[in-house]
């Protein structure tokens, strides 16, 4: 354990960046997403000392705040969070807050003259990060703008960054649109696609898991694994966000991106180096590798489902139907199960199964892959079968990862028993990591876009998911399967599995 720290303690590995001068424009700086995860983050960072020294946060909106009145909302924030007075002021002196309507000139007049204005008081060398926290459908007219008035232009000592929050687009079409018009104004450079699952410890862990330690990668293949499940399962419904779920449905929220980025950081082969280009080169050729969904062939690969009432924790919760502000006769998916195949050498015939859903038994996201039996049991007599190896890649709740294998149990002479070697990251560091947003904010003003999305994979995951889709659209309640809330999801997302003879971990 000693020998462990010690190593991790290195310095050139373990000490955190502080990033150069640098300010965060955040546009929707009113919204649930700022206030709920934003702000804090910002702050823990500053809390940390890993902000710059040079350093300031704008908050733009349609609300009418004054700036005394957006700090103070901040202040009342964090101090219900029981942070100390002392540093929340220190911070909010640095927070500042213009108001104006996203598709008129004169908010972006002021813009210019505000950070003009700050650039001179905090030092930040013209260096604007800037975050679109607003609803999707507002991206487009803050881009055009921040082009029309040059806010997108770097120079060889400044640089102006775009952090785009999901969704990107809803379809293959929208997407390439969005992302065509982004780069009239901006090099995919200064372009970060968040995806806030990539900023997690455990995820991040994935690659150090895989490329740097030598037991795994030999057996990271066809020839010793039979099957990989991902499962992102929630105990809650939509919350207060039913309006834009009602149109984004399970399938965009959760697979086009974040499970995508989950098995693609599971599948890719060993990137040359640690640099964005290359890790990012690693997950494209993995999604073009991925078999297309044919549309006639859809319903054999996917499940999709919709949560009726039933029991969560004991408590009572009503059918997604009867949620507010949702459609009483949508056919919006809150669940979904698919098998994806991987068309390459290395995951030749290996299914990897992945579901999530809200509403389900357990909160829980995870990563199983699951081993092929030995070649030759000595042990498997008398049709007992052993429990296959398995390793659990744990995202959420608990984060860490356990290990299953078979071992002797005392007592008679054949008696195995699966033995699970568990390691959780809280108890063994005793240190918590950075929150997902802490980690993405830092990575943008440092300018590193490993934990982005790049353009090119964000077009192959619209390109796979765009017929399924198409599909569901056509077919509209048909093929819809109902699950009770607080269950594993319906029937036929077992059925997915067991025609392949295999079962949800
Ligand atoms: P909100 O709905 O809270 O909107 C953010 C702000 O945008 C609002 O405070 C409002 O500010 C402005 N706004 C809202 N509706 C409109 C509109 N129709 N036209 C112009 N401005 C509008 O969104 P969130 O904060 O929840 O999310 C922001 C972005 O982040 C969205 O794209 C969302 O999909 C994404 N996201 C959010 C997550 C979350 O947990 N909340 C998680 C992952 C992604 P004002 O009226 O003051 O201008």
């Amino acid at each position: 354990m000693d020998q462990i720290t010690k190593h991790l303690s290195r310095k050139n590995i373990c000490e955190e960046i502080k990033p150069g001068a640098s300010s965060l424009i955040i546009f929707g700086a009113s919204g649930d997403l700022t206030f709920r995860k934003l702000i804090p983050s910002i702050y823990t960072l500053f809390k940390k000392n890993l902000l710059p020294n040079e350093f300031f946060l704008l908050g733009v909106a349609r609300s009418k705040f004054t700036e005394e009145e957006y700090r103070q909302e901040i202040k009342n924030r964090l101090l219900e969070e029981n942070e100390d007075n002392f540093i929340i002021s220190k911070f909010i002196e640095k927070v500042f807050y213009i108001s104006g309507f996203y598709d008129d000139d004169s908010l972006y007049l002021d813009l210019k003259n505000k950070l003009n204005y700050l650039d001179k008081v905090f030092n930040t060398h013209e260096n604007h990060l800037f975050y679109l926290s607003t609803p999707p459908n507002v991206y487009l007219e803050i881009i055009k703008r921040l082009g029309k008035f040059n806010l997108t232009k770097e120079s060889e000592n400044s640089y102006s960054r775009i952090i785009i929050e999901k969704p990107f687009g809803s379809n293959f079409n929208t997407s390439k649109e969005l992302d065509e018009e982004l780069h009239k104004y901006l090099n995919e450079t200064q372009i970060y696609r968040i995806d806030h699952y990539l900023g997690k410890e455990t995820v991040q862990n994935i690659m150090m898991l895989r490329f740097a330690n030598i037991v795994f990668e030999p057996i990271w293949n066809y020839k010793y694994i039979d099957n990989v499940q991902i499962t992102v399962a929630e105990t809650l419904g939509v919350e207060h966000r039913a309006g834009y779920f009602e149109q984004a449905g399970l399938l965009r929220d959760m697979f086009q991106n974040h499970m995508m980025q989950l098995l693609t950081l599971v599948a890719m082969e060993p990137p040359a180096s640690l640099e964005d280009t290359s890790v990012r080169d690693e997950k494209t050729k993995l999604l073009k590798a991925i078999r297309p969904f044919e549309k006639e062939k859809i319903n054999e690969y996917f499940v999709r489902g919709q949560y009726i009432e039933g029991m969560i924790n004991g408590k009572e919760v009503p059918a997604y139907k009867e949620e507010k502000n949702v459609n009483p006769d949508s056919f919006v998916e809150t669940f979904v199960a698919a098998k994806f195949l991987i068309d390459n050498w290395r995951w030749s015939g290996v299914p990897f199964y992945l579901r999530a859903g809200k509403r389900l038994k357990r909160k829980v996201t995870e990563i199983a892959i699951i081993f092929k039996d030995v070649p030759h049991s000595i042990f498997a007599k008398n049709d007992i079968t052993l429990e296959k190896n398995a390793l659990i890649l744990n995202i959420q709740p608990d984060e860490g990862f356990s290990l299953k294998i078979q071992a002797k149990q005392p007592g008679s002479k054949l008696c195995l028993n699966t033995l699970t070697m568990d390691f959780n990251y809280d108890e063994f560091f005793k240190f918590k990591g950075p929150d997902a947003y802490e980690r993405l904010l830092l990575d943008a003003m440092l300018g590193d876009q490993t934990l982005f999305v790049r353009s090119d994979a964000m077009e192959i995951s619209w390109k796979i998911f765009t017929p399924v889709l198409e599909k569901w659209e056509e077919e509209k309640h048909n093929g819809l399967r109902l699950y009770k809330a607080g269950t594993w999801g319906p029937k036929e997302s077992f059925e997915l599995l067991s025609k392949d003879n295999r079962s949800w971990r």
